[in-house]
């Protein structure tokens, strides 16, 4: 049989590093962007420019491609459900409708009898009065929010009066974890309980930014059997294909929680292209293009380093060791809080 060629939908480093992975397995990729500067468009076959609703250039893009993917959760639902009638999408546009949305995901993952941080549905300034318990909380857009952008802390009623919120869009407040830790875990699923699991990935944030991915993490192993079995139940629950990741958080007494979930690959696993014989990337490509599954295998210990705005003008002009891998996401513009590469070292 020949091999598809693959469409994904995005052009970020995660798009970049798809067809990366696609490259190395002879896949062809097509990248369909709305940044005409979409880095992932220096390591695809082709590329499309457009809007992520306007349908006529979603169709150029479907018609040159056989089975499309995505890089990113907020893509309109509406989108992927139009190019779902003419091609395959993978995941699955349902999967995606509930995860873009952080109060449909919660409700799903706690019909699951796993548990998350205490919620509630914001629609107006008023009724967070009448949650007081859940104070100190987090006040979050309930779509569209990333890398803590559209996230309010709120420690105390007042606190309201000194952000500008907009109260159209939607909120959830969640009641803040006393955290001692946070990790991930990356999981792809090639079918029904099949699947192939990355060890749990310790992660630092500053600032609400991934900061540091490292593993292994330094957990009980009770907190490491359950993370992989959530994590799998999750991904069974969606029917999911592909890689995926969900993100915890540990508490101060070792209570652990589902934070969320992304359907997609994700920036803890990228020490998975170093520290694993098959990356998180490369098995996302083959269980949407139906390659063969390879038994997972690890290589080393690893530590990976977010670089930050301006940060990536220093590590352009290093010199690395054998045992570290630097990658510059090609973005054009440096932005303050913006990812612009990783460095991963292979630890012992
Ligand atoms: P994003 O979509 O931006 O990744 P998250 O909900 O994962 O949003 O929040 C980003 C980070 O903010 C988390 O990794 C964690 O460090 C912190 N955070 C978010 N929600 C909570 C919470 N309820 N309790 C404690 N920390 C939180
Ligand atoms: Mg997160």
């Amino acid at each position: 049989m020949s091999k598809p060629i693959l469409g994904i939908i995005g052009g970020g480093q995660l798009g970049s590093m798809l067809a990366i992975a696609a490259n190395k397995l002879e896949i062809k990729t097509i990248i369909f962007c709305d940044d005409v500067d979409a880095p992932a468009q220096n390591f695809s076959n082709g590329f499309v420019h457009g809007q992520y609703n306007d349908l006529t250039k979603i169709k150029e893009f479907v018609n040159q491609v056989d089975i499309i993917t995505y890089e990113f959760e907020n893509i309109p639902y509406a989108t992927l459900n139009e190019i779902n009638k003419i091609k395959p999408v993978l995941p699955k546009p349902s999967v995606n409708r509930i995860i873009q949305h952080r109060l449909a995901e919660k409700d799903f993952i706690n019909n699951l009898n796993i548990r998350t941080t205490q919620y509630v549905s914001i629609e107006k300034k008023s009724e967070i009065d009448s949650v007081k318990d859940l104070l100190p909380g987090l006040l979050k857009t309930v779509t569209l929010g990333y890398d803590g952008k559209g996230q309010y802390p709120i420690t105390k009623l007042s606190n309201l009066e000194t952000f500008d919120i907009d109260y159209s869009k939607g909120y959830i407040l969640e009641k803040l974890v006393k955290l001692k830790k946070e990790i991930s875990i990356v999981v792809t699923r090639f079918g029904p309980q099949q699947y192939s699991i990355y060890e749990p990935i310790e992660n630092v944030h500053e600032d609400q930014i991934l900061i540091n991915s490292i593993i292994p993490a330094k957990i009980t192993d009770k907190i490491f059997n359950q993370s992989k079995i959530w994590s799998t139940q999750i991904a069974e629950e969606l029917k999911y294909i592909g890689t995926l990741c969900v993100e915890f958080f540990i508490d101060r007494n070792e209570n652990l929680y589902v934070n969320e979930i992304a359907p997609r690959v994700h920036n803890s696993g990228h020490l998975t292209i170093n520290a694993y014989n098959i990356s998180q990337f490369e098995n996302h490509i083959r269980a949407v293009c139906k390659l063969e599954q390879v038994p997972l295998k690890k290589l080393s210990n690893a530590r990976m380093t977010n670089i930050i705005g301006e940060q990536i003008i220093n590590f352009r002009n290093k010199e690395y060791s054998e045992n570290e891998f630097f990658f510059d996401y090609l973005k054009k513009e440096i932005k303050d809080k913006r990812k612009m590469g990783h460095l991963t070292t292979l630890i012992s």
